[in-house]
């Protein structure tokens, strides 16, 4: 039995489901939220624990219990360097939990953030944008006054209004706008609704129309101003070869592909096809934005602010510079329960 090995210790594993109560109710095209549920991975091996999280998302039929019921069945060993084997063929939501956690019990082994284990510059982090839920204009301009000075906001568009909601914003927000469809819009919508949107300087769109037509996709990029980044349309890597040509960019979410694993084989492909990268993220706590936040050093666009959108955080990890992304120094993620003295 490998627990009998001298100095070697099976990896122990607990799963603690987490209510994130929010800021604002939170809507976009086809759902709204006044409580995010995530799953907290802790695994504990020779002494150390690594933190992980999953926040699994109904559009792709996972779930809190489809995460628990999968990390529970794998059998995990004593080797927390066994990536491959450890993750191989679970669903995205499952494998997402397990490898952000790995990933901290080995930063945490070797003493190393995350960032230097993947040989990234700290600096090169870009701002983050801020992310504005749909509601009536009066509610949306009281959320972007609360914005204040951020220097970019993300607009939940796709239940119609969209011109005035964006011609109010733009009457008292001189940062950069981009937005949001989350597949609302028909084609002939998009192409409409993009070509007057245009005159407000909208930096790009995100998923006009519903996933599984990158060809409509490409027409309306062929007439549109503005440019296009998919979102539901791209899972991970083996999504983007079909959308070369088709759109500017992708948007890149941990617990779509698997975790930061999954994160790396899209941003390289996408690289390589030509595709522009943005990293965004889910209604989820620190551990999950920070994850993320460790890979931002390799896009260009980034999204993610988990953490302004949550009434409170048990966790704490990534920090902000007026907006800039700043990576913390402890070992693994790191990040620490919040309130608690870094150790690390
Ligand atoms: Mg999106």
């Amino acid at each position: 039995m490998a627990a009998e090995r001298p100095g070697v210790t099976p990896i122990q594993l607990e799963l603690d489901p987490l209510e994130l109560p929010l800021k604002h109710t939170f809507t976009i095209a086809r759902s709204s939220e006044s409580v995010a549920h995530t799953v907290v991975v802790r695994l504990r091996w020779n002494g150390l624990e690594g933190l992980g999280e999953s926040a699994p998302i109904a559009r792709y039929d996972e779930s809190v219990d489809s995460v628990g019921a999968g990390l529970r069945a794998r059998d995990l060993g004593d080797d927390p360097y066994a990536l491959e084997r450890l993750l191989d063929g679970l669903a995205p939501a499952q494998k997402c939990g397990l490898d952000i956690a790995l990933h901290d019990l080995i930063g945490k082994d070797v003493a190393r953030p995350l960032w230097r284990l993947l040989g990234l510059d700290p600096a090169r982090t870009p701002h983050t944008s801020f992310t504005i839920g749909i509601a009536g204009i009066d509610e949306t301009l009281e959320k972007v006054r609360e914005v204040g000075t951020h220097p970019i906001i993300k607009v939940k568009l796709g239940k119609g209004a969209e011109l005035e909601t964006l011609e109010a914003i733009r009457s008292i927000y001189t940062g950069t706008i981009r937005v949001d469809a989350n597949e609302g819009w028909t084609a002939h919508q998009a192409v409409q609704l993009l070509g007057e949107m245009a005159r407000f300087e909208i930096e790009f769109c995100e998923q006009p129309i519903p996933a599984g037509a990158p060809e409509q996709l490409r027409w309306i990029r062929e007439r549109s101003p503005i440019p296009l980044v998919t979102d539901e349309d791209s899972k991970d890597a083996s999504d983007l070869p079909a959308l070369r040509g088709c759109v500017d960019g992708i948007n890149v979410k941990l617990v779509k592909c698997g975790g930061i694993r999954g994160a790396l084989e899209m941003i390289h492909t996408a690289r390589a096809l030509g595709l522009r990268i943005m990293l965004g993220c889910m209604v989820e706590s620190q551990i999950l934005t920070t994850a993320a936040a460790h890979l931002s050093p390799l896009v260009d666009w980034a999204d993610l602010d988990g953490p302004f959108l949550t009434a409170r955080d048990p966790f704490a990890g990534i920090t902000y510079d007026r907006g800039k992304i700043v990576l913390p120094d402890g070992s693994g993620l790191g990040v620490r329960e919040a309130g608690a003295v870094s150790l690390s």
